[in-house]
């Protein structure tokens, strides 16, 4: 069977200066899946998709819907959205402000608005409310459906989970996969993770990064909690 390939990564190698955050790294996210990559802090996980979304010094190739990207390939006009960690959301603004933004440089109209709001029904609750008064998991929820208004192709998720509570988490999380389950048109996702347990709830596929290099890639049903961290990750 043919897998149809949303982006295709071959030996990315990530830079700052001479410091390499990301070592020769290959993996394809199929077009409807998600694709989580855990590890710990330092592993090089924010660097790589740096590195796919352009913003930091790479080799290496990416194809993405079958064309090759060039440095300066604009990847958001292209169909990629990355929600980077720490939400960068605004805080000033409100919520529908917030939402507005995602679709800025973007020529074709989408009403993305209903569907999202129809996923995180509790933003259309706080609407007219002022981002930052917002609680952690809510601007996280808010921070995906502003990087989903574009209707991307592809969603760079960096430790969506971050900050939250375990039950907010959990909510944010199955809240990314309804997305994923529920759009109407082939995207893919890309998750970032400290913590395996969440992730492989998720994940269709999954790699474990070490020191800029990936260390072990499977399926994500093929494989336990405890068995990966035990072998990998040596945080039991
Ligand atoms: P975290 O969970 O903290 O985000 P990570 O797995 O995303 O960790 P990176 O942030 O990609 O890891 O960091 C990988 C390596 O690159 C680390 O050694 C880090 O110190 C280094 N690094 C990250 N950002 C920069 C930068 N802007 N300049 C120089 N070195 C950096």
């Amino acid at each position: 069977e043919k897998v149809d390939q949303l982006l295709e990564v071959s030996n990315l190698s990530v830079f700052y200066g001479k410091l390499q955050a990301v070592n020769s790294v290959s993996f394809q996210i199929p077009k409807g899946k998600v694709f989580a990559i855990v590890g710990a802090n330092g592993a090089g996980k924010t660097s790589l998709l740096r590195g796919i979304y352009g913003t930091a010094q790479y080799t290496g190739s990416l194809t993405f819907n079958k064309a090759a990207f060039t440095a300066k390939t604009n990847r958001f006009k292209s169909g990629i959205a990355h929600v980077p960690q720490g939400r960068a959301i605004f805080g000033d603004l409100t919520v529908k402000e917030n939402l507005s933004i995602g679709v800025l440089g973007i020529k074709k109209k989408t009403n993305e608005l209903e569907y999202l709001l129809n996923l995180f029904p509790i933003l259309e609750t706080r609407m007219n409310k002022q981002a930052g008064m917002l609680s952690g998991g809510e601007q996280q929820m808010l921070a995906i459906a502003r990087a989903m208004m574009s209707r991307p192709s592809l969603l760079l998720l960096d430790e969506p989970g971050m900050g939250l509570s375990p039950k907010l988490r959990m909510e944010v999380y199955e809240s990314i996969r309804r997305l994923l389950d529920q759009a109407d048109h082939d995207m893919g996702i890309l998750l970032c993770d400290q913590e395996i347990g969440y992730a492989l709830r998720i994940a269709d596929q999954m790699s474990v990064m070490q020191k800029g290099q990936f260390i072990w890639s499977g399926e994500a049903g093929s494989v336990s909690v405890d068995e990966l961290s035990t072998k990998y990750m040596g945080l039991k």
